[in-house]
């Protein structure tokens, strides 16, 4: 199982469930459908599917819905399809509003017990009375309504009789305790608001508080996992079960949710860049989406190990994002064939190769991996090189292609340049260059070596290629704490698009999400969304090489 290595959440269902506190664990991960999930999300799906999956339990996809104005259900069709793509299995999909009835019961349950009163004060009056951490609250003046005034009231708020805000449902717990959570929260609005699952149904919906314990009793949850903001509604959670008098009794425990450099990591952040036009939706390559990591060409096997390296903590903490990066070179090294593509081309004539001759040259599949074998590409008398491949007047210790030097090209001949081709504005436009037949690759010449070896691809042959380069898209290393808003610092560079070629013979069949390794420069994915039947574009992934160790 995953991603539950020793921690203390383990811990505790260990000794529940040798205690026979419970015989089978079931736990959820409850998404509100309001936004696409992102790879925080993705560390509390394979927390809670690794701890079942360990333990031979359950775990329920369960679609926190209970805020009608912000959901959707296109969410709730990415979500499901992001989940699977992490690669676990849920035992149930359920939705919070198929419990709305059950909900409506347990607050009238409540006000029977005089546990839960209906307020008529505005959210202003409300602030005032709740008090501070400092000042207890004082008791609202519809504190003591009766029973039979509450039951008739919130009747009356179910049906419609209200506006919105007008009134509110208030469980009645303790106006002076120290945990503002516990003075009398508010546990039913009213929303006339049309919901994606139950319609025009309802007008007053349950607030989180008093939906989430609720859920997760209705479930049978034996471990309610969530994150570490929520420690301080635990007391509320627990009195919501208790005085609700359900009878499973979920365990709520928190941990502490991933935080990532370079990063904003919250549906509601995220939304705004697509709203805003930052980004070309949720799943543009530069989101920290499942959605745009799965289209960047990152894969769930270095997610669910860079979840598994980074742990469950008690603490919150921020973890550098080329960790990530770490993991999809690690994954991708092995499986991704090394391939040639030149993403800023430069045109190199071989002037002394005959026109209208093209021989088959071969080339390894994968530089770590001989077991992967070789392939045969074409070269012939007009290849494209890399600009930077390329320099008219070197710059100390260039070794690579200036005027008069020799160089290798990869598997094919030693090359000489002899020529430098300008356009009117002085632009090297292309180099001319001689081959030496003696030096082809696995010939065995030994007569001088070349301080470079460069790739290239067959002009006649390559087929035009877009490259997609990726930078972070917010600048600041600790957004939130800068006291900047993030839109603020996103960065201007995050996108460089290239028109440059790729050999023919890797990607006659290549679909969108093939992986590949462009020698020298990165690892690519097929695009999903601009590769058209006329032109590949690529997405690249990561670079080959990065200072960053574990
Ligand atoms: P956001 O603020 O991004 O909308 P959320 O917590 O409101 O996040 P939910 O849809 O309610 O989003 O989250 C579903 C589950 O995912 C919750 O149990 C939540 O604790 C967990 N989760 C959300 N963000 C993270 C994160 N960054 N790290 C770990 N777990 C997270
Ligand atoms: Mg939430
Ligand atoms: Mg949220």
């Amino acid at each position: 199982a995953e991603n539950t290595s020793s921690n203390f959440i383990r811990n505790i269902i260990v000794s529940d469930l040798e205690s026979g506190k419970h015989k089978e664990i079931i736990t959820r991960f409850p998404p509100e459908p309001n936004g696409y999930l992102h790879v925080g999300h993705a560390k509390s799906i394979l927390l809670n599917f690794g701890l079942a999956e360990e333990f031979n339990g359950k775990t329920n996809l369960r679609f926190d819905d209970t805020n009608p104005v912000k959901e959707d259900t296109e969410y709730v069709q990415s979500i499901e399809a992001d989940v699977k793509w992490l690669g676990v299995t849920w035992d149930k999909v359920l939705f919070a509003s198929d419990y709305f009835d059950e909900m409506y019961n347990c607050a009238v349950k409540l006000i029977q017990k005089g546990k839960a009163y209906v307020c008529d004060l505005t959210p202003d009056e409300m602030k005032e009375y709740r008090g501070s951490l400092t000042e207890p609250g004082k008791p609202s003046p519809y504190r003591d309504r009766s029973v039979s005034e509450n039951l008739d009231l919130f009747e009356r708020m179910k049906n419609g009789e209200f506006k919105d805000g007008e009134k509110v449902l208030r469980a009645k717990i303790d106006m002076s305790s120290p945990n503002m959570n516990m003075r009398d929260p508010i546990i039913y609005r009213i929303a006339h608001a049309e919901h994606h699952n139950t319609g025009n149904k309802w007008c007053i919906y349950p607030m989180y508080d008093f939906a989430h314990p609720l859920e997760d009793a209705i479930e049978g949850i034996t471990h309610s996992i969530c994150t570490l903001e929520f420690e301080a509604h635990r007391p509320l959670y627990d009195w919501v079960v208790e005085e609700c008098e359900m009878t499973c009794k979920p365990r709520q425990i928190e941990f502490a949710r991933l935080n990532m450099t370079n990063t904003v990591m919250s549906k509601r952040k995220l939304k705004l860049l697509v709203d805003e036009g930052v980004v070309d939706g949720w799943d543009d390559p530069r989101m920290p989406t499942i959605a745009g990591l799965r289209r960047r060409g990152y894969t769930p096997e270095a997610i669910r190990n860079f979840c598994r390296e980074i742990g469950v903590a008690k603490a919150d903490s921020t973890v550098d994002s080329q960790m990530l990066d770490y993991f999809l070179r690690e994954d991708l090294q092995p499986k991704a064939p090394l391939t040639m593509a030149v993403l800023r081309p430069l045109k190199v004539v071989i002037t002394n190769y005959p026109e209208n001759q093209t021989e088959m040259v071969e080339v390894e599949n994968n530089a770590k991996d001989e077991s992967q074998g070789t392939r045969m590409i074409p070269f012939s008398r007009e290849i494209y090189i890399e600009q930077e491949d390329f320099m008219e007047v070197p710059i100390k210790k260039y070794f690579r292609l200036f005027p008069g030097n020799e160089v290798r090209l990869k598997g094919a001949y030693f090359i000489t340049c002899t020529d430098v081709i300008k356009d009117e504005a002085g632009h090297v436009i292309e180099v001319h260059c001689t081959y030496d037949p003696e030096t082809k690759s696995g010939s065995g010449f030994t007569g001088r070596k070349v301080k470079s070896t460069i790739h290239w691809v067959d002009a006649a042959s390559a087929l035009p290629a877009e490259f997609r380069l990726f930078e972070p898209l917010i600048l600041d290393d600790a957004p939130e704490n800068e006291g900047k808003h993030f839109l603020e610092q996103i960065n201007p560079n995050s996108l460089e698009i290239l028109q440059g070629f790729i050999e023919n013979v890797a990607f006659k069949s290549a679909k969108p999400l093939d992986k590949f390794q462009f020698v020298r420069n990165g690892f690519f994915t097929v695009d999903s969304k601009y590769t058209t039947d006329e032109k590949l574009v690529f997405n690249r992934i990561v670079a080959l090489k990065s200072s960053f160790k574990l």
